[in-house]
Formats: C-alpha cells, sequence, structure tokens
C-alpha cells in the first residue's frame, strides 16, 4: 500500500540547498540550463566584526557564482547574492560566511563537488562530461575534483579503516596518475590511497 507522507513543494529542499545554508529566491529556467539566485541564510555571528568585536551594518552586496549539481542533464548555476558589512568600530568590512555552500573561493557547490566526484568515481563520467553537466570549464571542472579528492580523503586518516578488498578501476585512473581506488566488497565507499 502506498502512504508516503507528502509535504509542500520546496525548491530550496529539492535542490538541497538548506543543507549549504542558502535560501533560494528566484529561478531562471531556460532550455538547457537553468539558474537559482539565493541569499545566504542569516547567522548569528554574520554582524559582529571579527576583529574588534563591535557590531557591523549593512554595507553592501556581492555575488557569488557557482555551479550546483544538474538536474538529469541540465546545469543547475546558484548566483549567491552575499551581504557585506562594515564595523562601527575599526571600519573592517566583511561578507557573510558562505563556508557551508562551497569551500573558499570555489567554483562548485558542495553538492556540485559531491555529485562531480560520485559521477567519476562510480558512473565513470569523464571530466569533460562532468563539466558540460555543471556548466563550468574543463580545467575548472578537473581542479574542483582533484583538490576534493585531497581534501575529503587523502586527508581523511582513516579512510582505509572497514576495508577488505582494494580494487583499482582502471575507468578511475585518470588524469596526473589520480588513482580513486573503490572498495568494493562491503561499503561502497571512496578511498583514494595515491596522488601525485
Ligand atoms: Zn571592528
Amino acid at each position: 500500500m502506498f502512504d508516503a507522507t507528502f509535504v509542500r513543494p520546496d525548491l530550496g529542499a529539492f535542490c538541497r540547498l538548506d543543507e549549504l545554508g542558502l535560501e533560494v529566491v528566484g529561478q531562471r529556467l531556460e532550455p538547457d540550463r537553468a539558474v537559482l539566485a539565493c541569499r545566504v541564510e542569516p547567522g548569528e555571528l554574520d554582524r559582529w566584526c571579527r576583529r574588534c568585536g563591535a557590531e557591523g551594518v549593512p554595507r553592501d552586496t556581492v555575488t557569488r557564482r557557482l555551479a550546483h549539481e544538474p538536474f538529469g542533464w541540465r546545469p543547475t548555476t546558484l548566483l549567491v547574492t552575499i551581504r557585506r558589512f562594515r564595523c562601527t568600530g575599526c571600519r573592517h568590512v566583511w561578507r557573510q560566511d558562505t563556508g557551508r555552500a562551497a569551500e573558499p573561493r570555489a567554483r562548485l557547490s558542495r553538492r556540485a563537488l559531491r555529485w562531480a566526484l560520485e559521477a567519476i568515481v562510480c558512473q565513470h563520467l569523464t571530466i569533460a562530461r562532468v563539466a558540460e553537466a555543471l556548466a563550468v570549464s574543463w580545467d575548472t571542472a578537473n581542479n574542483a575534483v582533484l583538490d576534493e579528492g585531497r581534501r575529503m580523503l587523502i586527508g581523511d586518516p582513516n579512510r582505509l579503516d572497514g576495508v577488505r578488498v582494494l580494487g583499482v578501476d582502471e575507468h578511475c585512473v585518470r588524469h596526473e596518475a589520480l588513482l580513486f581506488r573503490m572498495e568494493v566488497k562491503d561499503h561502497h565507499r571512496f578511498a583514494v590511497v595515491a596522488v601525485e
């Protein structure tokens, strides 16, 4: 019997923007891509100066463009409006923290990075295909994936815990001898053993 519970449609939840601390405020749908206008969910620390602790006043906004995970084969791009504040004490200027949405200076959202890694490791997509799906350049996609691989996987000292069998999937041995090795028996987790 089908007894699932439905809730109100919610574009932010559907696109998993809530996980990124973003609130969607507009959409522009084109035949070959979608653009979502977002703002950063207000944080408690937004208004307080990082240097002297005094209160800041809103100054202006800046826009950050992030590739997000695609819907089907249609790329989704986020246009994130970020508020900037100026300290009433020392005049220092800062912007809202977008660390939940993306790494500093990253061009891909955290969800997009995750999607790209899974696309390459699990679905055997090429970097070129991933770049197309994210509507970014080959270099942008490639650098993002390599950086994320190093950050998430190489940097995790427990990455091989519970792994009993290591297999090298030749489809995943790519550029610059980056070796994605998948543990295939137990957890279907990623584990990167070597990057050079
Ligand atoms: Zn200050």
